[in-house]
Parts: structure tokens; C-alpha cells; sequence
């Protein structure tokens, strides 16, 4: 029997990439439900889809991802009231990261994973930046299902037989693969648990959530310690310019307003993407 990747070279890369788009927009429409029920401690699937003005159902034909914002004119069909702009751009966002995904990985086991681990950095991005918190319900089952596949992803299994992957299990690809991961959590949310220590002992004030130091854990364990320090890095810089500007325009203390996992969030998944390039560009000053 043809292997699926075999059964794939038929189908041309233009329709896979449009397939990946739209469940990206399906999966973005999800991500919104998350995004907004999770913090308020509501059911994520009843009762469906409703305008949280006028409580009106909202139609199976005015819920399709970015479409039916246009339409509508970004307001709810029966009370007008602004519909926010954040659902299409929750949606938008998760298609194209899920592109280029499949640019990056192709139609392999790390495709999965990848889109797996943005899915729940996303979620995780907009309700920090909304009500200041990473919820356990993610950042729990995140690190465990992120290990798991970050130990699996090494060896695409479309391309390995049974026996190739039972013996991959036993080997020590796999170990290797374990530790690296336990390593990435440890230094990832070791590292931030001690900037947080260091700021309460300096500010004698809790500058960090907890939630931060469990989100790391989870990246650390998917994209490993060098990445997961990158990431740290990175979203420092990115938060000391966002807060400096932030400052100039609102002419306010210098006090952080804005929670960290907003700038952990789109660090980790650049790291995803560059972190490699952008390490070995950097180093490549020093050889
Ligand atoms: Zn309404």
C-alpha cells in the first residue's frame, strides 16, 4: 500500500496549502469560543454561538469564519452591536501561521505538532491581554500533550512503518528526545521562576503571574532550553519597547500594564519559526 505522504504527491501543494488555510479558520472560529468562555468559566460547547449583547443565537450561516463578519458589517444581525474585531483576527491569524506552518514542515507529524503548540499559544496570548491570566486549563494538558508530541515529532511517521517506529521506542532517539524535553520545561520555567523571584525580592511586589512560569514550562518542553531562552529574550526586548512607547503616549508610570504572556505568546511561536536561523546568525559574530 502507498504511504499517505505517496498519496499525497498527487494531490497538488495549491489545494493542500487552501485545505490547511480554511481548517486554520475553522480551528481560529474554536479558538474564539476558548478565548472567550474559558476565562468567563462557561461551557465551551453549549449552549452554541450567541451574541453576548442581545443573547440571540447567532445563525449556522452567520458563523462562518471571517466571512460573516464582513457581511454583517461587524455587527450582530438582530441588536447591531459591534461584533469585536478580535474574532476575524483570531481567525485570519491562526490560518496563516497554519500556512506557513506547512510551508516550514511540508505534510509531516511536525506540521501537527507545530499547529498543535500555536493553537494554544493563541488562546493563551489573548486572554492574558484581556483579563491578565493564563488559565491551568491550558498550560497543563498543553505541557503534557506538547511533550508527548515533541517526542514523537522527531520521527515523521508518514514515512515510518510500524516496526521502524517500535523500534525508534526502544532506541535511544527517543530518550534523547525525553530528556530534551524535560531540559526545554526545566530552563524554560526555571528561568522565568527566577526573574519573578528576583522582582519580588527588588519591587517587594509580584511583577509575574504564576501562569507565565507554567506557560514556559510548556514551550520549554516543546521547542527545547535553547529556544525556550530565546524566547525569554525576545519578549523582554519586545515588552521594555512596547512599555517604553507605551509610557511616551500615555505619559504614565513605568509600571508594567501590560501582562507577559502577551509578549511570551508571539516570541515562542517566532522562535518556532527563526529561532534557529536567527541563533546561528547571531553566533555567526563570534567565528
Ligand atoms: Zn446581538
Amino acid at each position: 500500500m502507498e504511504s499517505l505522504n505517496e498519496l499525497m504527491e498527487h494531490v497538488p501543494p495549491f489545494f493542500l496549502g487552501l485545505a490547511i488555510t480554511l481548517f486554520g479558520l475553522i480551528i481560529g472560529s474554536f479558538l474564539n469560543v476558548v478565548i472567550y468562555r474559558l476565562p468567563r468559566g462557561e461551557s465551551l460547547a453549549f449552549p452554541g454561538s450567541h451574541c453576548p449583547a442581545c443573547d440571540k443565537p447567532v445563525k449556522s450561516y452567520d458563523n462562518i469564519p471571517v466571512l460573516s463578519y464582513l457581511i454583517l458589517g461587524g455587527r450582530c444581525r438582530s441588536c447591531k452591536v459591534k461584533i469585536s474585531p478580535i474574532y476575524p483576527t483570531v481567525e485570519l491569524l491562526v490560518a496563516a501561521l497554519y500556512l506557513l506552518l506547512y510551508f516550514k514542515d511540508g505534510l509531516t507529524l511536525v506540521l501537527l505538532a507545530d499547529a498543535v503548540f500555536v493553537s494554544l499559544i493563541v488562546p493563551l496570548v489573548f486572554i492574558d491581554l484581556e483579563h491578565k491570566l493564563l488559565p491551568d486549563k491550558i498550560n497543563k494538558p498543553g505541557l503534557l500533550v506538547m511533550t508527548v508530541l515533541r517526542v514523537l515529532a522527531p520521527d515523521a511517521w508518514i514515512n515510518k512503518s510500524t516496526e521502524e517506529m517500535f523500534g525508534a521506542i526502544v532506541s535511544s532517539e527517543w530518550t534523547v528526545a525525553i530528556i530534551g524535553s524535560a531540559v526545554g520545561a526545566a530552563v524554560g520555567g526555571g528561568s522565568l521562576w527566577l526573574v519573578r523571584r528576583a522582582y519580588y525580592l527588588v519591587r517587594k511586589e509580584e511583577g509575574m503571574g504564576l501562569g507565565d512560569v507554567k506557560m514556559m514550562l510548556m514551550v520549554g518542553a516543546f521547542i527545547g532550553w535553547k529556544l525556550a531562552f530565546l524566547t525569554i529574550f525576545m519578549s523582554s526586548l519586545i515588552g521594555s519597547v512596547v512599555g517604553l512607547l507605551l509610557v511616551r503616549v500615555r505619559k504614565g508610570s513605568m509600571k508594567m500594564e501590560i501582562p507577559f504572556g502577551v509578549f511570551l505568546g508571539p516570541a515562542a511561536i517566532i522562535s518556532l519559526f527563526i529561532g534557529q536561523k536567527l541563533m546561528e546568525w547571531y553566533l555567526g559574530f563570534y567565528s
